[in-house]
Parts: structure tokens; sequence; C-alpha cells
């Protein structure tokens, strides 16, 4: 078994049970890509087992802080097991949910969607990527299921060396045997969305916002919003929530246009008049300027951009594009009326991004009351040991 010693000093993170060794806090000690090294203290205690990456900044992730714990296929499928059975103790009203959340279910670099009977996977450490066949059969077994699809082509493979990978890893048949269909339809709520997991961004969807979407339907029904803006709508989520809701008309903007012809499709998939919706392919911010050149005006906007920051690193341009589009966001509210905004930015803390609101508001002249702090959905855990796991934050702005 090979060993890492820690710096004097850098063990105390892992005392806390947080499961990233940087590179800087390693003195010696290396292993294969993947590999399970014993990490110790300067003082040569032990701290834990992990597993190795030797390109990127996080040197090594943590599998267990139990000395005892051997790393082999049975901790994996028991570690597998205890996500999946989380799941059943969360409030999720949709078919298809996270099962794995990487760090915060003990499972470093994996993430693992279901979409009805169809599994989505990304590997995305040295890790999860050396332990895949024996995680893809335990994520199997766990659900009773037969089709596993993979999405390795995150960016973030690139920081852990490995290529970017996609297609069915199980499931498929033999060559010539009818393949399984990457189209898929998912019930969250009181609608159906259709995706596609192989084009899709990320695995297919955003799960992460069912909650903020039947929120936003809620608020629709009870505050009766007529004209609704959804800028950054992807396939469309919160424009069928909207319409659900009883909203009159939903604008909706992407700069993706296979996105928004999948908005467009979801919306007749839920019986909704086409006359209510219309799409815009463009960029956010540009059309924000122009509808506030235009004079018009919405009860209820969305703003649910992609990672502006992904990492601290980048919070501060990030912190200024968050701003410019919330600030024009709050310029084109009616009065009485609503905004719905998001950071989905690790690198932005919920209390920077409600201070970015605040001065964006400030800056448009718009005072209003926070009425709700929204975050991902729950089978998008964040743990007590890992506060990286709380990326997505919303505000609900009403303006006074
Ligand atoms: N609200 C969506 C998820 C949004 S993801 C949901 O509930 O499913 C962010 C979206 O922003 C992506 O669809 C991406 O295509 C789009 N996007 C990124 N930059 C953009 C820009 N400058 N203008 C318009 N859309 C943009």
């Amino acid at each position: 078994m090979k060993t890492i010693r820690l710096r004097p000093g850098k063990e105390r993170s892992l005392l806390r049970r947080h499961p990233w060794i940087f590179e800087s806090a390693i003195a010696r000690g290396g292993a294969d890509a993947g590999e399970t090294v014993r990490v110790e203290s300067d003082a040569g205690e032990f701290l834990a087992w992990a597993a190795f990456s030797p390109t990127s900044k996080i040197r090594a992730r943590v599998w267990s802080f139990d000395q005892a714990q051997r790393i082999d296929a049975s901790f994996f499928i028991a570690t597998v097991s205890a996500s999946i059975r989380a799941r059943a103790r969360f409030d999720i009203n949709s078919d298809a949910f996270r099962l794995v959340h990487g760090e915060s279910d003990g499972l470093p670099g994996l993430i693992v969607d279901r979409y009805g009977d169809t599994l989505v996977a990304q590997f995305l450490s040295s890790g999860a990527e050396r332990w895949k066949a024996v995680l893809v059969d335990a994520l199997l077994a766990a659900t009773g299921l037969s089709l596993l699809y993979e999405r390795s082509d995150a960016s973030s493979r690139a920081l852990e060396g490995l290529p970017e990978v996609t297609g069915w890893l199980r499931g498929a048949g033999p060559v010539g045997a009818p393949v399984p269909p990457v189209e898929l339809v998912l019930r969250e709520h009181d609608w159906r969305l259709a995706l596609n997991i192989a084009t899709g961004h990320k695995t297919g969807f955003y799960l992460d916002q069912r909650d903020s979407r039947r929120k936003f339907a809620d608020d629709t029904r009870r505050l009766g919003f007529e004209r609704v803006l959804n800028c950054f709508c992807y396939t469309g989520g919160f424009t069928v929530a909207a319409l659900t809701g009883g909203a009159g008309h939903v604008t909706s903007i992407d700069s993706s246009g296979p996105a928004l012809a999948q908005a467009a499709a979801n919306v007749a998939l839920n019986g909704f008049d086409a006359q209510r919706a219309s799409f815009l392919d463009a960029d956010v911010n540009a059309s924000l300027r122009q509808f506030d050149r235009e004079g018009q005006r919405f009860d209820a906007i969305v703003l649910d951009p992609p990672k502006f920051a992904p990492t601290v690193a980048h919070a501060e341009r990030a912190a200024r594009a968050y701003k410019d589009i919330n600030r024009l966001a709050f310029k084109l509210l009616a009065p009485d009326g609503v905004l719905f905004t998001y950071s989905c930015s690790g690198g932005i803390s919920a209390d920077l991004f409600h201070k970015i609101v605040a001065s964006a508001g400030s800056d448009a002249g718009v005072d209003g009351f926070i009425t709700e702090r929204l975050g991902g959905a729950p089978d998008h855990p964040m743990t007590l040991n890992f506060p990286e796991g709380e990326y997505l934050k919303g505000l609900v702005v009403m303006r006074r």
C-alpha cells in the first residue's frame, strides 16, 4: 500500500472529515491515477484512505476515514447502496433524481442521475474512473435496472488528465441489437419534460432546480403572474412550470437552439397552447437591454444563468456579470413584480450572492422583499463536512 505524508498542520481539514487533499498539503509520496493511498500526518498517524489524482490540484480524494475499512468492491457496493437508500428519505416528487452526488454521498467524482429506468453517470475523478466497472455493477444491482449511459464529457475531466468519454456502458446489447433510447421523458411535480441524455447539458437536465420550478408554479398561481420572462430557459422547465401555474404568456430566452427546440416541444407535450409561449434564441444580457429600451415589463422574471464562477478565483469577474443581469432584470419588473434569481457558482457564497443582488437592486432603483432563500433539491445534498456542496442558491425578491 502506497502512502502520502502531509506537511505539518495539513491534517486539520482531514480531522474535520473534509475529503480533499490539495497538492500543496503533501510533503511526499505518490501513486498511479486512482490508486488507493494511505494518507498520514506529518507525525505518521493514519488519517484516511484516498484515491490519488497525479495531475489534479486536488491531489487525493478521501474514500474513508476509517483505518479498518478496506477499499474494495464491497466498500463501493455498500456506499452506493447507502446513497440510494438516502433518496428514499428525501422529499422527491419526480421519477428523475440524483442517486449519487459525489463528495456529499462519500463518492468523490461520481455523479449518477436516474431518469425513469435509465441511469446516466459522470466519472469525474481518477478514483471514480479506476473503479468504474465496480461502481456500474453496484449501481445496477442496487437499483435493479439494466441501462446505464456514460456522460464523462465534463471539462473537469481534463484537470484529472482524463479524456472525455460518452456512450452506453450497460444495456446497449451486442452489435446489431436495438440501441436503447437516449430521448426520454421525465415526470416532475405536475408536468412532464422531454430530454436527451446523449446531447443535453450535463446528464441531460438540471434536476437540482426541481423544487424551485414547483415554487415558481405555485407562486404563479397564488400571485397571478400574467407576463413571465424565463431567462436561460434551457429546455423550458420554468416555462412549463409557469404555464402550469396559469401564466398568461411566457417569454423564454436561451442561446442554445437545440435547448429552445426542446423547450417548445415541452410546452406542447404538456398540452399548452403555443400562443402562450414565445422563444428567443439570443444573448440574455442583450435581450434584457432591448426589452428595457422597448419599455416591456414583466410580472415575474427567472434568472438562472450558467456557472459564471466555477471557483473563488473567478468570483470577481463573475460578480460583475451577476450584478449586470440582475440590475437589468430589476428594471424590467412591473410594480408588484417578482424576481427569481439564482447562482450555481461554487465560487460565489450565499452571502456574496445576496450582496450582489442587493447592489443590483440599488443600482436599478428598486427595493424588494426577500421572501425566500432557495437551494438545490434534496437529492443534491450538502453535508456538514463538505460546505463546497452548497453551490446552488436562489433568492425570491418581491418588488416593494
Ligand atoms: N433554468 C434551466 C437551466 C438553465 S442552465 C432549467 O431549469 O432547466 C443555463 C442555460 O443558459 C443553458 O441552457 C445555456 O444554453 C444558457 N446560456 C448560457 N449563456 C447564455 C447567454 N449569454 N444568453 C442566453 N442563454 C445562455
